[in-house]
């Protein structure tokens, strides 16, 4: 028999599961009549608040919008600079040049793709606003230390928890000279709950997916919560008393309602995503040539991504979309040598040497275990090719 093709990500098992329910939210929003904020809305941030220890959470169009919104709210514009990682989806680096500043990058730490707090000391000049760590593939960046960075510059931290809802901190250090962990009182908490604010995706392929695009801003602080609040409607408190500049980023009802369907599964789903990885792992180990991700704690597997070494990449991704098997490249161009940055940018050599070594294996919470035997076999085979 023909093993079945396997896609990188499939979304209809958590439909088929949640169907009804979903089904009867979205009849309730078409009810009600009210399409944009709402109810379901105002429910949802109360929701996401208290599941992310956070007192505020404001609900945006999308996660590129959560980005700007909260650099507007902390005033970041023409002539800052914002420190962040190459290593990422451009709605990072574009949310920094949108609101018209510069970003700045700093190399990451190879076992975790994430931002390297040692580095980014060296980056800051009088210009530097903020710090906008990633943490990539739902790995939680090394916050601790990047809080301390922050305070001792006087900086903002923004988080990009576009891929890491669920994902908590426990200053796990894999690769990098790191400090003892002193920051005790933020062990265990949430990512996008440790900086100044966290900015959130919920678009569909996300830990934590809508059925269109959607965001979200977490913070603590009252002031810019109202900011971002104003922000988010044509920057009024008020309507039609226009108080700044602002955007249309409202959310949509029928999206809130949907996610508040899913979000009692999301702790499920992050650990059913965890085991995954663990199998794939293990089913790697003896594999020659490929790097896997370690298993941190609070890591919550967005993407299960592995480096091949050896230049053999192209060989594995050919070799497995013959027997039907899709993989991904996240990301094939560090933010900083995109066309649209031009040459300004030195060359940062890790994340450099990533872009051509990364591959994200198929990954979604109902991934079977057959599935992931038969990925890894073709992986196996594809490694030994010409070797
Ligand atoms: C998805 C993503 C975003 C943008 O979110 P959208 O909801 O698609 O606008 C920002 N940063 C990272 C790291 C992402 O993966």
């Amino acid at each position: 028999m023909q093993p079945s093709k396997i896609p990188i990500l499939d979304l209809k098992p958590q439909y088929q599961a949640l169907k009804s329910e979903i089904q009867a939210a979205i009849d309730r929003v078409l009810e009600s009549g009210q399409f944009i904020l709402g109810p379901d809305v105002t429910a949802l941030e109360q929701e996401l608040a208290a599941f992310l220890g956070v007192k505020f959470a404001i609900a945006v169009n999308s996660g590129t919008d959560a980005l700007i919104i909260s650099l507007r709210a902390l005033g970041i514009g023409p002539g800052d600079e914002v420190i962040t990682t190459p290593f990422s989806f451009f709605a990072t680096a574009e949310s920094i040049t949108l609101v018209g500043a510069k970003p700045v990058f700093v190399d990451v730490c190879p076992a975790t793709f994430n931002i390297n707090p040692d580095l980014i000391s060296a980056a800051v000049t009088s210009r530097t606003k903020a710090i906008m760590p990633v943490h990539l593939f739902g790995q939680p960046a090394r916050m601790g230390e990047i809080l301390e960075i922050a305070q001792a510059h006087d900086l903002k931290v923004i988080e990009d928890t576009a891929q890491a809802i669920g994902a908590r901190y426990f200053g796990t250090c894999l690769d990098c000279q790191c400090l003892p962990q002193t920051k005790q009182q933020l062990q265990g908490k949430f990512v996008g709950s440790l900086g100044d604010l966290g900015a959130f995706s919920f678009f569909p392929t996300k830990n934590l997916g809508a059925y269109g695009d959607g965001g979200l801003i977490t913070t603590n602080d009252p002031a810019l919560a109202e900011l971002a609040k104003m922000l988010r409607v044509h920057g009024s408190r008020q309507r039609y008393i226009h108080e700044m500049i602002g955007y249309n980023s409202r959310m949509d009802s029928i999206q809130a309602a949907i996610l508040r369907v899913k979000l009692p599964h999301l702790q499920a789903w992050n650990e059913q995503r965890r085991q995954i990885a663990q199998t794939y792992n293990q089913k790697l180990a003896d594999i020659p040539g490929i790097v896997t991700p370690k298993v941190t704690p609070g890591h919550v597997f967005h993407q299960y991504t592995v480096r091949i070494l050896d230049n053999k990449r192209d060989q594995v991704i050919q070799h497995l979309a013959g027997l039907g098997i899709s993989t991904m490249i996240y990301y094939p161009i560090p933010q900083d040598r995109l066309a649209v940055y031009g040459n300004q940018y030195p060359p940062l050599p890790v994340s450099d040497q990533l872009a051509t070594e990364v591959l994200s294996l198929p990954l979604w919470p109902e991934l079977a275990p057959e599935q992931i035997a038969q990925i890894t076999q073709a992986l196996g085979e594809a490694i030994q090719i010409n070797s």
